[in-house]
């Protein structure tokens, strides 16, 4: 599967996940750009809006939930679909997640052959019935 033309945000500050993340997406032909915390996140959405936010919900000195709805609450930015990243997610953690605006969450360890479509799955008008966001 591959989808030309769309614009994925990773923000993630562990570099190993962000390679792997990257690599997966550009081998589906989606162009990523990338940010390691909440300043670098604030600055590419400055430079650019993208088709989608990847989100690490551990990063230095933020929450990314907290980053996610700072994202919603800005008018250019309100309706971009944010999908956490997580490596510990719990029973609640979805309904959380949901509830900070997210369109839902993706586990880590990144399962390599599945990643893009869960991905695509976020994306409005992709993914059946799947609504684009749940909030
Ligand atoms: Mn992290």
């Amino acid at each position: 599967m591959t989808e030309d033309g769309l614009v994925i945000l990773v923000v993630e500050d562990n570099e190993s996940n962000l390679e792997l993340t990257v690599f997966l997406l550009e081998e589906a032909g989606v162009v990523t750009v990338t940010a390691r915390d909440a300043d670098e996140m604030r600055e590419r959405l400055r430079e650019l809006t993208p088709d989608l936010v990847l989100m690490d919900i551990q990063l230095p000195g933020s929450d990314g939930l907290v980053l996610t709805r700072e994202i919603h609450e800005d008018p250019r930015t309100s309706s971009l679909p944010v999908v956490a990243l997580t490596a510990h997610a719990m029973r609640g953690d979805r309904e959380r997640f949901l509830a900070a605006g997210c369109s839902g969450y993706i586990s880590k360890p990144i399962d390599i052959a599945g990643f893009v479509d869960q991905v695509f799955s976020f994306l409005p008008g992709r993914g059946g019935d799947r609504p684009a966001r749940a909030r």
